[in-house]
């Protein structure tokens, strides 16, 4: 083979790797063999994404949901105590492994630090909740999880480890790395990060759940970015958040950096001065109509894009039973927004008009022009 030295990490875009490779570095010492089980690309993502989150190690998977299922069925025995505000998504697995005979029980957020006891394997919150931006008591809850030799899991999609670097709360951590991590709105993909992944490594071979190295190289292309973008998503996110506070068409804005937020105080403590580019607010008018009637804004499901993406969470939601969703809060008049890296106050314009447009029963000027 030609030797060549490339300065940026290469895509080892193969199923197999030749015998000749005496490669006994990677995970546990274990020798590369088969992109379903190591993959250089997605080995050199993981090791700096490990160093983001403070832990040891980290594995890649496919998705968010590869990491969170993986790591759910590889405790689902020991038994998952679960803050019940959470992504749907992540809610509707819990129920369905719980049908299954799984152990897992589901509380509010408000609840877990008291719920936790000796019989549980694992406790696992989200760090700003989707969609109702809650955040829990992370040092209480860590402290109690020390205390009864739990382990604590915490979702950090929505913080990302520029606000809050996971191994100070928790023994694991995931993370949607389509969102912030990759940070362009083209990737989907996944990351588990702890201080001990040996049987976790092993799971992920069996579900065969690990990320390409395609994607990988993408999700570490975003990682040069990702402290710039995420300081500059939440300084955006705080600005329309406080003028959405201050425009007479919103009924409610929620959003940690407002001191509005019932834990605003505990996310001043726990975040780096820093809140997350996602607001939550419920607009006075319809909000299909205001949806309809944005210009810069698009309407899609995810978060953390470069542009500005909105949604409504009930849409998200439709997959847990109606009274799990009115028990979260979520119901259609709540919006969600990514704010994303555009100059804010486009942001803020395109909002206040759409909001006018869609307040007023005689505009039919709904879909641009
Ligand atoms: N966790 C949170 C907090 C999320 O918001 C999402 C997706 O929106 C996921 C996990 C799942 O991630 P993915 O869509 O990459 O599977």
């Amino acid at each position: 083979m030609l030797d060549y030295s490339p300065s940026e990490f290469p895509i080892y875009m193969t199923a197999t790797f030749l015998n000749l490779s005496n490669s006994k570095s990677f995970y546990g010492g274990r020798e590369l063999k088969y992109s379903r089980e190591e993959n250089p690309t997605v080995r050199e993502l993981e090791r700096r994404i490990a160093e983001l989150d403070g832990f040891p190690d980290s594995l890649a998977f496919n998705s968010g949901m590869a990491a969170i299922s993986t790591l759910f069925l590889s405790m689902a025995k020991k038994g998952i105590l679960m803050a019940f505000d959470a992504y749907p998504t992540t809610i509707r697995l819990a129920l369905d492994l719980k049908v299954r005979g799984f152990r897992i029980r589901l509380v509010p957020m408000e609840e877990v630090v008291n719920a936790v006891s000796r019989e549980w394997g694992l406790v696992f919150t989200e760090t700003i909740t989707n969609p109702m931006l809650k955040v829990p008591d992370l040092p209480a809850l860590a402290e109690r999880c020390e205390e009864k030799d739990v382990n604590l899991v915490i979702d950090n999609t929505f913080a990302s480890p520029i606000l809050l670097k996971p191994s100070i709360y928790s023994s694991y951590s995931v993370q949607s790395a389509t969102k912030y991590l990759s940070g362009h709105n083209d990737v989907i993909a996944g990351i588990l990060s702890g201080n001990e992944l040996g049987d976790l490594w092993e799971w992920r071979r069996e579900l065969g759940t690990i990320l390409d190295p395609f994607r990988a190289f993408l999700v570490m292309r975003g990682l040069y970015t990702l402290e710039m973008r995420v300081k500059k998503h939440s300084e955006n996110a705080l600005k329309v958040a406080t003028f959405l506070e201050s425009c007479e068409l919103v009924e409610r804005v929620i959003y940690p950096g407002l001191s509005s937020h019932p834990q605003h105080d505990l996310a001043k403590e726990i975040f780096r001065g820093l809140y997350g580019g996602v607001v939550t607010f419920i607009p006075k008018v319809d909000p299909s109509r205001f949806i309809s009637s944005l210009k810069v804004i698009r309407p899609a499901p995810s978060l953390g894009s470069p542009y500005s993406l909105i949604n409504q969470p009930i849409s998200s939601a439709s997959n847990i039973p109606p009274p799990m969703i009115r028990e979260l809060g979520i119901d259609e008049r709540v919006v969600r927004l990514s704010v994303g890296l555009e100059d804010p106050e486009i942001v803020i314009g395109d909002i206040e008009s759409a909001l006018r447009r869609a307040g007023n029963p005689y505009s039919n000027n709904l879909h641009g022009g």
